[in-house]
């Protein structure tokens, strides 16, 4: 029986993506062979590739000077390609949580970081009303917080080139991608298995925007663009699957509707979180997260937070012990994760109140 599935990442992904995979790992198409024997250079293995870009514009309605690239080393490369490439002199940081701080401290290897942070209230909120200097590269921004829980719901504008690190919500909402000068994830959320990261790049900004320094082949963004994500052979499974999972979102109706999801689905969780006597949610209410709801117990009932968590294992919800950073539970309600995943979990915060308060 499948479990009801809150894990922050790798995570849920739609039985689509899980079925497909598995056929494509036995035989791809009629082509006698798995989706892992193919040639990257053949033409079946570029049928995919090029359907999981197209799928990733028509989705997102990615203008024409853009590119899309499909490269390894996780979102925690592009912390360290994004500064190498484009860190001329300044950049400006909005440190909104863990992995926010692991990308500014990067860039602080190459060139000077204005960071404005939530770190004074524990990344409980996001920001707002800061200025940023028009003489800095860019602005780097994470949208959604993973780990505390906070989510930026809109596309902002400084006037200056904006990268954001959308590793956590991405394809949950519509996005104004002509606002940003770059955004990049891990797949392993919204977009498929871990393993392979996006990167959607202006290439007007990319091209003149090159710090002087000499960057290796490798981490030069346009090695990649150059090469169609081929200038070394690219995680073919894991973009079979990405291919997969997009065509899934397609058919549901798109990012508006996946959308419309994600609303329905924190809004059950948070009501229930506010109606409880027993738990409460731990971020700046207008700033929470649709993707990783984090709440804790009030402190009269602390002790019993493992029992909660064990009791819900037992209902089949998995993955909800907050991140071993910050303790307290989070569930991770991404794409894939139904209603119905998220009324059982619900069900079991209830039952496990009237039992224990
Ligand atoms: N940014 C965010 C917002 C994340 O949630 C994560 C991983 N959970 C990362 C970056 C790091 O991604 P990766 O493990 O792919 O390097």
């Amino acid at each position: 029986m499948r479990k009801h599935i809150f894990n922050a990442g790798p995570c849920k992904l739609p039985d689509r993506t899980l079925e497909n995979t598995s056929k494509a790992i036995l035989e791809h198409l009629n082509t006698g062979q798995s989706v892992m024997e193919l040639s990257h250079r053949g033409k079946d293995f570029q049928a995919v590739i090029d359907e999981a870009e197209a799928l990733f514009k028509e989705l997102l309605k990615i203008p024409e000077n853009y590119s899309v690239l499909f490269l390894g080393g996780g979102a925690s490369l592009q912390f360290c390609m994004i500064p190498y490439n484009f860190l001329k002199k300044k950049a400006f940081y909005l440190n909104t949580g863990t992995w926010a701080t692991k990308a500014l401290k990067e860039a602080q290897l190459w060139g000077e970081v204005i960071e404005v942070s939530s770190k004074d209230k524990e990344f409980t909120y996001i920001p707002k009303g800061f200025n940023v200097p028009k003489d800095v590269d860019y602005v780097h921004i994470t949208t959604n917080n993973t780990i505390k829980g906070t989510e930026i719901l809109e596309d902002w504008d400084f006037g200056v080139p904006l990268i954001a690190d959308m590793s956590s919500d991405m394809m949950s909402r519509p996005v104004d991608v002509s606002k940003y000068a770059m955004i990049y994830g891990g797949a392993q959320k919204n977009i498929g298995p871990a393993g392979v990261t996006f990167v959607i790049i202006n290439n007007d900004f990319m091209n003149n925007n090159i710090a002087d320094r000499t960057i290796p082949t490798m981490l030069k963004y346009n090695t990649h663009t150059e090469e169609g994500s081929m200038f070394n052979t690219p995680p073919c499974i894991n973009i079979f699957a990405v291919k997969e999972t997009l065509l899934w979102v397609k058919e549901m109706g798109g990012v508006e509707a996946m959308d419309k999801l994600a609303d329905q689905r924190a809004n059950f969780l948070y009501n229930a979180i506010d109606s409880s006597k027993m738990f409460r949610g731990t971020v700046n209410k207008e700033d929470r997260s649709r993707m990783n709801i984090c709440f804790v117990m009030h402190d009269q009932y602390k002790e019993l937070e493992a029992d909660f968590i064990k009791f819900a294992s037992e209902r089949n919800c998995v993955g909800i012990k907050g991140h071993r950073s910050v303790g307290g539970c989070r569930a991770s309600t991404y794409n894939a994760c139904t209603m119905e995943d998220v009324k059982v979990l619900v069900n079991a915060m209830e039952e496990f109140e009237k039992m224990k308060a």
